[in-house]
């Protein structure tokens, strides 16, 4: 059996694993290292990073997860999931898991519009848009060679688009939220590389 786990510290992973369910997953909530056994797939959820990192010490999580993140098993982080995969993150008194190769600024979508939506061209996710809710959203200020970028979008700080989904193997990290819409592409089409991908942290 295919099993999602779902970082479950703190944030909204009930969203998620719903989703997951809606889609015929069965999803396991992770709260400790043993919860990562088996796994195929993980996602970290949005939230705040600061508290996800502070929980991660606290839980002794840092290395399973950084382990898990780096052995090839598909993750994906939404939001604080980002900022926690990201190689690099300003204005964060923890490290983060550098998982995925690239440079993440939080909160810097300014004040006024810190919380947006918008209807983003997402190609692998086929023609229609996907509407995409931004809430306090890390501005992925640079990626490295290695990474793919799934979409951008316009944002009030800058005149050029900005990456706001991106890829590298198998570690996604979107800065909006898939979760809390009722559009599921997204999660299949995570669902989709965890099926294909077929490795289970446990199984060796
Ligand atoms: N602003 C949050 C942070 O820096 C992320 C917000 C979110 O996950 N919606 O961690």
């Amino acid at each position: 059996m295919t099993i999602i786990g779902v970082l479950a510290l703190q944030g909204d992973f009930i969203e998620h694993e719903s989703m997951l369910r809606r889609l015929g997953m069965a999803t396991r909530q992770v709260r400790s290292a043993v919860d990562l056994r088996g796994l195929d797939g993980l996602i970290i959820p949005g939230g705040e990073s600061t508290t996800f990192c502070r929980l991660m010490e606290d839980f002794n999580l840092y290395e399973p997860v950084g382990a898990f993140a780096r052995s090839g098993t598909p993750v994906w982080g939404t939001c604080a999931g980002m900022i926690v995969l990201a190689r690099n993150a300003s204005d964060l008194d923890f490290p983060t898991l550098e998982a995925l190769d690239i440079e993440v600024l939080r909160n810097a979508y300014g004040r006024q519009v810190d919380s947006f939506e918008s209807d983003l061209g997402i190609p692998a996710l086929g023609e229609e848009p996907f509407h995409a809710v931004f809430i306090r959203a890390p501005v992925v200020a640079s990626v490295g060679p290695g990474v793919e970028v799934m979409a951008t979008a316009r944002s009030e700080r800058a005149a050029p688009e900005e990456p706001v989904a991106v890829r590298q193997g198998n570690v996604i990290a979107t800065s909006f939220h898939p979760e809390l819409t009722d559009d599921a592409r997204f999660h299949s089409y995570f669902v989709d590389l965890v099926r294909s991908s077929g490795r289970s942290a446990g199984s060796k």
